[in-house]
């Protein structure tokens, strides 16, 4: 259970994120440098008070999730393309999670519109006692509806302070898991979906440009310890961005030093998940507080 100066730290979080929710998709445009709206987007969360609490995630078709921008980045938007921007803001730690699809692919609508729907009814169905797994029922067959597929191994996931991945997963298929959704729990429910001859699952791509911390022992050169201790102060356990460190550290020497940070396990990095036959990915999220008879979206109205 969380404290009512906790609760207050979500909803303010929850508000920001629902007000930059509108502006992406304005800002999100073919053309437009992926780069551009990460910067952009990260830095309207300051200027409204919070902070990223990850890199902004652009995913583009068969990219599911974990792609930001690296430093220097020239990708931009292409036409006729689905894109994915999942952000979340941190206030005092208390982290709120949604992604957005922007679809400039008439042909592909439909994935946008069944995440979207399959969202909606999993909202609906979320109040205590309630099995997680009945959730993933209620959004696979939302999704089969569409004749489309749910990607099976990505799940929503259960919210604590300074950390986003909180034990409890919200699956996107029914199965056989047995627990409950517990009133006062903080959960992002996310959806994705993709076409129905697709496999339905992600697998790691090659690159990876977020990273977290894992442990203060390890670091080996001067610079990977200074480093640690900067990435440590300034984002605790959340994910960061390289990006994030231009403006304390030259790039090659931060290159070098994280580097030598993840061989030694100080620091684990996300590899890119992309769809695992290469076909186009939607996604659609909100973060929510469970309440007695069900939940309020504490990232929209
Ligand atoms: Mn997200
Ligand atoms: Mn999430």
């Amino acid at each position: 259970m969380f404290d009512t100066q906790a609760l207050g730290s979500f909803r303010k979080s929850g508000e920001i994120v629902a007000r930059l929710r509108k502006e992406v998709q304005m800002m999100v445009k073919p053309g437009v440098q992926a780069l551009r709206i990460c910067d952009e987007l990260e830095q309207k969360m300051r200027d409204h008070g919070g902070k990223p609490a990850f890199p902004v995630n652009v995913g583009i078709n068969e990219v599911a999730a974990h792609y930001t921008s690296p430093p220097g980045d020239t990708l931009t938007i292409p036409a006729g393309c689905l894109a994915k921007i999942d952000f979340g803001v941190q206030v005092d730690g208390y982290v709120t999670d949604t992604s957005v699809t922007v679809c400039f692919e008439p042909r592909l609508e439909p994935l946008a519109q069944a995440a979207d729907e399959a969202l909606g009814n999993a909202i609906r169905a979320f109040r205590p006692g309630v099995k997680l797994s009945e959730i993933g029922r209620v959004v696979q067959s939302t999704i089969q509806k569409y004749g489309l597929r749910p990607i099976s191994n990505l799940t929503g996931h259960k919210i604590e302070r300074y950390t986003i991945h909180a034990g409890k997963s919200v699956p996107n298929v029914g199965g056989m898991n047995g627990t409950r959704i517990e009133e006062g729990e903080v959960y992002a429910i996310e959806p994705f979906t993709t076409l129905a001859k697709a496999a339905g699952a992600v697998v790691n791509g090659s690159s990876a440009y977020i990273y977290r911390y894992v442990k203060p022992k390890g670091a080996t050169t001067e610079d990977s310890k200074k480093l640690l201790a900067y990435i440590q102060s300034n984002f605790s356990t959340l994910p960061f961005a390289s990006r994030w460190l231009d403006k304390t550290f030259e790039r090659e020497t931060a290159k070098k030093a994280l580097y030598d940070l993840i061989k030694h396990k100080c620091v684990s990095a996300y590899p890119v998940l992309v769809e695992q036959t290469g076909n186009p990915v939607a996604q659609s999220e909100h973060t929510v507080l469970v309440n007695r008879e069900g939940c309020t979206i504490l990232t929209g109205p």
